[in-house]
């Protein structure tokens, strides 16, 4: 669900709706609607401006990239070599996948145009005539509106040759992946668009040198390319009157778990979490946060001490984590712990694409052991053990899927191991699961 944004001294004040400003409404994905609300204004902006000056606008304007690294998007398109004489590709990463991050798929859903005419915008920036958009496969639906957004856009002169008649051609390509999350690693996306099995390349190479057929290819997540239209036709100055000095801007917050009113908030970077929650209804009605994810499993969890970290990437990576999706996670009393940290390291070794040992075969083991403390039949030197494995797949993994993995096994230990030795010395799992809505 979007807020909006309503002013006065009520807490949606913090609320800055602009990709989500008119989900609210009939046919918010069609093009007349997006029209309605500036559609295509800020093509138009750019299109009159050169290639390179595009690309300092989106660098001067401070935006990075959404889809969790926060990597500057301005200065990715910048690393694009040109004159090189080789083609130039953009492809969209709508491979979301992160547990509870479901920020992407809403926004194609509602307003797929405004990933569309980002795209566009960016082509004319890196000088690409081929744009890929590689989805997710089981969001169906999803896809059907992309095709038809797509569909529109080209019947209305938006894609295709000579593009409102600056010269511009450009194609774009909606394609579904078959459901693994490692197909979200931008070089496993690349391996899986070329139609191998999705596995990370070596890098460097970055994609920006050697990417989609080993030419120059600029990634980025749906979030980052989708901001870039309002950005170009309200201007920098606006974006960066939003947020922090080193994290500007609006996005999306994806809240989850057992609050009271789940949905995507879409707010400056560097609110936090409390405001958030105040905004929102709070944690559901007679319980307290206990845990919970900056931005999914893979992002290291915070705790209650932790609700008034700026959620940018400044103020989240001095806190001991990472900003990743903004995929806000929150679990009351009533969750062990151990079970949560379960549950996401099986997801873990079932995605692990088995390319590197200290992924294939630590991840598994972990299952194992986290299973056994779970069920009561944990041994005494099992924590030191998992911390050990843990530590054995951190940075010695081929891609950043094994620090994930890892990450959830280390925070959890540092801030809960007591519940970690009530299951080892009570012989089993002190929380009666029926109390927990999320894991029974
Ligand atoms: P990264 O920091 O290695 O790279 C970020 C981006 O910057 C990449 O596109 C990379 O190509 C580019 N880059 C970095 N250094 C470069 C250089 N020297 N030259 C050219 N380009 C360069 O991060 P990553 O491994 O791509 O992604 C990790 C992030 O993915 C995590 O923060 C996590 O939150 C996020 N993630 C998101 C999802 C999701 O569903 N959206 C799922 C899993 C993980
Ligand atoms: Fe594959 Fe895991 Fe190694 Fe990444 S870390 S390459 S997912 S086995």
């Amino acid at each position: 669900a979007s807020r909006r944004e309503t002013g006065g001294d009520h807490p949606e004040k913090l609320l800055t709706p602009v990709l989500s400003a008119f989900w609210d409404q009939s046919a918010s994905w069609t093009l007349e609607t997006y029209r309605r609300h500036e559609g295509y204004e800020g093509l138009r902006k750019a299109l009159a401006m050169p290639p390179d000056d595009v690309i300092a606008y989106i660098k001067d304007s401070g935006l990075r990239g959404r889809g969790g690294a926060g990597f500057p998007t301005g200065m990715k398109w910048q690393f694009i070599p040109q004159g090189d004489g080789k083609p130039h590709y953009l492809v969209v990463n709508a491979d979301e996948s992160e547990p509870g991050t479901c920020k992407d798929i809403p926004l194609l859903f509602a307003n797929p145009h405004s990933l569309i005419e980002g795209i566009v915008i960016a082509c004319h920036a890196i000088r690409s005539n081929h744009a890929f958009i590689y989805l997710r496969g089981e969001v169906v639906p999803v896809l059907r509106r992309l095709h038809e957004a797509v569909r529109e856009a080209y019947a209305a002169g938006f894609l295709g040759k000579n593009i409102l008649g600056s010269g511009l051609d450009l194609d774009v390509i909606v394609h579904a992946g078959a459901g693994a999350y490692i197909c979200g690693e931008e070089t496993a996306l690349l391996d899986s668009l070329e139609g191998r099995r999705g596995q990370p390349r070596l890098r460097p190479p970055f994609p920006a040198v050697a990417g989609l057929y080993a030419c120059p290819t600029v990634v980025n997540n749906v979030e980052s390319i989708a901001s870039v239209p309002a950005i170009m036709n309200r201007g920098k100055d606006w974006f960066r009157s939003m947020g922090s000095e080193k994290s500007p801007g609006f996005t999306l917050y994806s809240l989850s778990g057992h609050v009271a009113n789940p949905g995507q908030y879409e707010a400056p970077l560097g609110i936090t979490l409390r405001q958030l929650l105040d905004m929102s209804g709070g944690m559901r009605r007679g319980h307290r946060l206990k845990f919970w994810t900056p931005g999914g499993s893979s992002t290291p969890m915070f705790t209650d001490e932790h609700l008034d970290v700026p959620l940018d990437y400044e103020g989240v990576g001095a806190a001991g984590s990472m900003l990743g999706t903004k995929a806000l996670q929150c679990f009351d009393e009533t969750t062990c712990v151990v079970r949560a940290v379960t549950r996401w390291t099986e997801f873990y070794a079932h995605e692990s694409c088995g390319k590197c040992t200290p992924c294939r075969e630590g991840t598994y083991w972990l299952v194992q052991l986290l299973r056994d403390i779970e069920a009561g039949k944990g041994r005494p030197g099992d924590l030191d053990k998992i911390d050990d494995i843990a530590d054995n797949i951190n940075g010695k993994s081929f891609c950043a899927l094994g620090d994930g993995a890892a990450s959830p096994i280390f925070s959890s230990l540092k801030y809960f191991r007591e519940e970690y030795e009530q299951h080892l010395n009570g012989r089993g799992c002190p929380f009666d699961p029926a109390r927990s809505t999320l894991w029974a």
